[in-house]
């Protein structure tokens, strides 16, 4: 049997899976990461535990997703948003604790595999993978094997500058994809709508939200055709139309495959929005020849992921 487990910044989720890659069991944390390493170190063992007490059979390999840079060639999370370390060696800490092989990998590339393996892009190899989200993850599998750059970072679509003149982003740097396209981007372009004084019941509601957006709001928005939200929209994924351009032109992928909370609430209403933006912005034989599906195993790709990176090594 195989343990698969996603460190989120909110919850660790974690599956028991079979010799088969079927789910049996699933366990779920809140990971606490802002209480500390040890926190959430603590948080991470009782997941483990708990899956492993429920196995009949022996525990094969545990895979871990974690946002950051991840080595996961020698184990170590070289940073992350979610364990406040540099250089932590997650690998040797979790198998002092268990005795059992483990295996770390980022949570983007992760949620890949979990798509190409058991998901929305099964049977393809050549697969870009973007997550839309609070901000927008990306990842890799080219020529049938994920691919993680030099230091384990590739992938970081949402950081692909579109604009030098455009928003600051996260990540330091300005007009990235993720100021754009993220629910955090979104909120930039409605917050403005409502600092000038532009009225709809949508930005009424972001506005009594401090701001915040939900996706569960622009669902309800887009179903009365609130205009607003059908700029702010339209204004996102045309970006983000651009963005997956530059990438088509760069790697003549087989497959786009999207995912991430803002596309599972919303997908068939914003799939077409991207493609018809990407089409206009890449080259034609290039575009012509990728598909674009939506992602399949939901909040589940990151623990299938990780179960499968456990399998196969
Ligand atoms: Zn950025």
């Amino acid at each position: 049997m195989y343990i698969g487990i996603d460190v989120g910044g909110t919850n660790i989720t974690g599956g028991l899976f079979s010799v088969e890659h079927e789910i049996l069991k699933r366990a779920k944390m809140k990971s606490r990461a802002k209480d500390g390493t040890a926190a959430i170190m603590e948080q991470l063992f009782k997941v483990i535990s708990e899956l492993k007490g429920q196995s009949s059979e022996e525990i094969l390999g545990i895979g871990i997703g974690i946002a950051g840079i991840i080595d996961s060639k020698a184990g170590i999370v070289r940073s992350s948003a979610n364990i406040d370390v540099v250089n932590f060696p997650l690998k040797e800490v979790v198998e002092a604790e268990f005795h059992i092989p483990t295996y770390i990998e980022n949570d983007v590339n992760v949620g890949v595999i979990g798509e190409w393996k058991y998901g929305g892009a099964k049977g393809y190899s050549n697969i870009v993978g973007i997550f839309v989200g609070t901000g927008i993850g990306g990842g890799l599998v080219l020529e049938g094997k994920l691919y993680t750059g030099k230091i384990g970072a590739a992938g970081e679509i949402g950081h692909i500058p579109i604009d030098m003149n455009g928003p600051y982003c996260g990540c330091g740097s300005k007009g990235c994809i993720e100021a754009y396209a993220s629910k955090t981007g979104m909120e930039q372009y409605i917050n403005a709508l409502i600092k000038h004084q532009h009225k709809s019941s949508f930005l009424t509601r972001v506005e009594e939200n401090n701001g915040r957006l939900k996706s569960g709001y622009l669902v309800e928005a887009i179903r009365v055709k609130d205009t607003y939200a059908i700029e702010v929209l339209d204004y996102a994924m045309e970006k983000l139309g651009v963005g997956i351009a530059g990438v088509i032109n760069l790697l003549n992928p087989d497959l786009v495959v999207l995912g991430g909370g803002v596309m599972e609430a919303l997908g068939d209403y914003l799939l077409p929005k991207i493609q018809a933006s990407c089409e206009k912005y890449s080259m034609p034989e290039l575009y012509k020849s990728t598909q674009f599906k939506m992602a399949t195993l939901g909040d589940d790709s990151g623990i299938y992921g990780a179960m499968n990176i456990a399998s196969q090594r």
